[in-house]
């Protein structure tokens, strides 16, 4: 039990300018399983520049308490202004658990937190359960193909949960006749890190959505050159797109309008093929919902065979040529 016995959790709602990111209400439900139907004790903490009004909002809509967070440097995520929070909340409150969305910037907030206060520190959550040794959190590793059970052994906690893991219900909001907003105050000059704005691409043109078909490209396709047969594939289909998995986005092999995924697109397309992808939870929350999934992979075991309708086991260096020489033939 925390020692002050007020809040029990601590939940922080990500904020982009000043608006809130209603997916991490999302951690509601996460907190609602760990306590068994129940978020009484329950904090939501809110950041950024001038944010008590979206918070007055959002405690008559939730009916949960919530701590307001108001510093200059919260107008855009700040993970070294976010650890400063987490150690003012954790002085203040001991509360059990504190809680954060699955999002790079609070992962790298959260550990080092953690290992500031001496936490127990779990990423990427996307399950929980009662055991007789205790609670046990879940997460997937090694790109989706294993499963981590974590059987919680410390006091205290600090975790991430896996956007779209736990459902938001109606009744996980605590509806209580009177909410409380709580100004925490940071001091002004704690963070290096100044994020200066948040562009969209210059090229926002984007088929993703609206595609019927869905070419996915991995980091299993190699090199930045072999997204010519990936285009190959795309050009046999109508109304298709080229999508891709993080990595590929990262190295700059394709612009990130192209990634599908938790932080890129969520897709419905009628045919998605996945060429090279490993088939991550986070990759799969974006694609799951394709009516026909093709996977493509030369490892029998990868994660995404698990979501997919028809598997290939090859490299694709040799499929893929193979497919198109095969498909030229019969069209002709
Ligand atoms: C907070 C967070 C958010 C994230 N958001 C996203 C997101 O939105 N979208 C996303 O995609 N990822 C996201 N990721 C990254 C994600 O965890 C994985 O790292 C990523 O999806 C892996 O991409 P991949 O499958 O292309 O690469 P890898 O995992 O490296 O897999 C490559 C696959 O290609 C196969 N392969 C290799 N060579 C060949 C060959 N010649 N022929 C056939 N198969 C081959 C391998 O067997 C392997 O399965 C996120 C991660 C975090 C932490």
């Amino acid at each position: 039990m925390n020692s002050s016995g007020r809040y029990k959790a601590i939940a922080v709602i990500d904020t982009i300018e000043d608006k809130i990111l209603h997916q991490s209400l999302e951690l509601t439900a996460f907190i609602n399983q760990i306590y068994q139907g129940s978020t009484s004790g329950l904090l939501l903490v809110v950041t950024g520049r001038n944010i008590i009004e979206e918070c007055r909002i959002l405690a008559d809509k939730s009916g949960f308490d919530i701590a307001a967070v108001e510093h200059n440097g919260f107008y855009y995520p700040n993970p070294d202004l976010l650890v400063k929070t987490l150690n003012v909340l954790h002085e203040k409150y001991r509360p059990e658990i504190f809680c954060l969305t699955n999002t790079i910037r609070n992962c790298s907030a959260v550990s080092a937190f953690s290992a500031e206060c001496g936490l127990q520190c779990i990423t990427g959550i996307e399950l929980v359960s009662e055991t007789d040794n205790g609670l046990m959190l879940q997460r997937n590793i090694f790109n989706g193909k294993l499963k981590e059970k974590i059987i919680v052994s410390a006091q205290q906690l600090a975790v991430t949960v896996n956007p779209g893991a736990f459902q938001l219900k109606q009744d996980d909001a605590h509806i209580k006749s009177e909410t409380f907003i709580e100004k925490v105050e940071i001091d002004e000059e704690v963070s290096g890190y100044k994020p200066v704005s948040i562009s969209e691409s210059s090229d926002m043109e984007s088929s993703l959505e609206d595609a019927d078909v869905i070419i996915a490209a991995g980091r299993g396709i190699g090199k930045p050159e072999n997204l010519q047969m990936v285009r190959d594939v795309v050009r046999i289909f109508n109304n298709a797109a080229i999508g891709a998995s993080r990595p590929v986005c990262d190295n700059r092999w394709l612009p990130y309008r192209h990634q599908v995924g938790v932080t890129g697109k969520t897709v419905s397309p009628k045919l998605y093929m996945a060429i090279g992808i490993s088939g991550s939870q986070q990759h799969i929350a974006g694609m799951k919902n394709s009516q026909c999934i093709v996977a493509v992979n030369m490892d029998a075991h990868a994660a995404i065979f698990s979501v997919a309708d028809y598997i290939v086991i090859e490299d694709v260096n040799v499929f893929i040529p193979v497919f198109l020489k095969i498909y030229h033939e019969r069209k002709r």
